[in-house]
């Protein structure tokens, strides 16, 4: 196995060096809340994408559907976007030969991890969160679960003990969690934890296209804000016109003042791999009609394989059966290791 997970306890510094024989460990997660989107796409899986072919790294996924509960669900629809999930995100190209892809539930030792990690984290510290803030504001009942949302991503990285983490820039509070609970049980149990990264990708923040003010997000009622990777080319079409922007007519791009087309020319601008200048060069004789236009016809092309690979992975559900069992088991063998020392550290057991 290409994976980082000898029982030696390894070095919590972040600065620890690596024997060039051991890939860097790399953990990523998504949830199954509806369809990917562009933003998920640009503020992860693209990056995923590339990571799970450098030598010098193991790309460890998943699909989190523990935390997909943290807000009120409804079981047939959780497990139709569990699959939905695991389909799209073979259709961008994560690779299940090189990329462990599995379903958080199927492997019980993030739930054990997390409660570890929940009787060393106060109360203080995570009601001072930014996601938990905007997401409890919305309703009277909050479970406990939210608040506990990123006691178990800290568990999601360091049960892999990733060193990196390549996440949109909305999780940037949450990683920084991730490292702070790293340093509380290590000091506290012994060096076992790395102190997890964050690792940007060239798009961390895609703005909604109907509110520029918020991120482009699966769970938002409004469809229209969002392009789900499978969308067909006419909704894409409809969905870049539609795109809320702002009154003056000519195109300028300053993300503070302009958020709407602003959002509009880092899309185009990442997908035709082109400098802001030149992508401003380009439109400076036209209007916000064209750039909706021109980004639409981009992202069609963009996504055009993504869907194709989604139609085909539909007609083929053993493949994609084969893939989240296969997933599951290598990720409980890792899992295991990690609880084993973990357990011993804590005085659950003595080996
Ligand atoms: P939900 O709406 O259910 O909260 P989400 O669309 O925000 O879901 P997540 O499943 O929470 O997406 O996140 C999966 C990955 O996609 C994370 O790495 C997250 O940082 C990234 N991501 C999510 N939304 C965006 C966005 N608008 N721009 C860039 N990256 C994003």
């Amino acid at each position: 196995r290409r994976q980082n997970s000898s029982s030696a306890p390894v070095e919590a510094s972040s600065t620890t060096t690596l024997s060039p024989a051991l890939p860097v460990t790399v953990f990523s997660g998504i949830q199954p809340t509806g369809s990917l989107h562009l933003g998920n796409y640009f503020g992860a899986v693209k990056l995923w994408t590339e990571i799970q072919n450098d030598p010098t790294k193991q790309l460890i996924t998943s699909v989190v559907d523990m935390h997909a509960i943290t807000l009120a669900w409804d079981p047939k629809a959780l497990r139709a976007n569990i699959r939905r999930m695991f389909i799209e995100l073979l259709a961008c190209g994560v690779d299940p030969s090189k990329t462990v892809l599995f379903q958080q539930s199927q492997v019980p030792q993030h739930a054990q991890l997390q409660w570890i990690f929940a009787c060393l984290t106060t109360m203080a510290r995570l009601d001072n969160l930014p996601q938990y803030k905007e997401k409890s504001a919305t309703q009277s009942d909050i479970p406990c679960g939210l608040l506990l949302y990123p006691v178990l991503q800290a568990a999601d990285i360091l049960l892999y003990r990733a060193r990196l983490v390549p996440v949109g820039e909305d999780q940037v509070h949450h990683l920084q969690l991730a490292q702070h609970t790293a340093r509380v049980f290590n000091h506290h149990h012994g060096k076992l934890f790395p102190s997890p990264q964050r690792l940007p990708s060239d798009l961390p923040r895609v703005k909604s296209l109907r509110e520029p003010a918020k991120k482009m997000s699966k769970s938002e009622p409004d469809t229209k804000s969002r392009i789900e990777v499978a969308d067909s080319p006419e909704q894409i079409m409809l969905k870049c016109k539609r795109a809320v922007t702002d009154f003056p007519a000519e195109i300028t791009f300053d993300p503070e003042t302009r958020p709407g087309i602003s959002n509009l020319l880092l899309l185009y601008k990442t997908i035709r791999a082109m400098e802001m200048d030149a992508v401003l060069e380009h439109f400076r004789a036209k209007d916000k009609v064209a750039l909706k236009e021109e980004l639409g016809e981009a992202v069609v092309e963009l996504l055009r394989p993504v869907r194709e690979n989604v139609r085909h992975l539909e007609g083929n559900l053993e493949f994609v059966e084969r893939v989240m069992e296969e997933g599951a088991e290598k990720a409980r063998a890792l899992a295991a290791d990690t609880m084993r020392l973990v357990e011993n550290l804590v005085g659950f057991r003595s080996d």
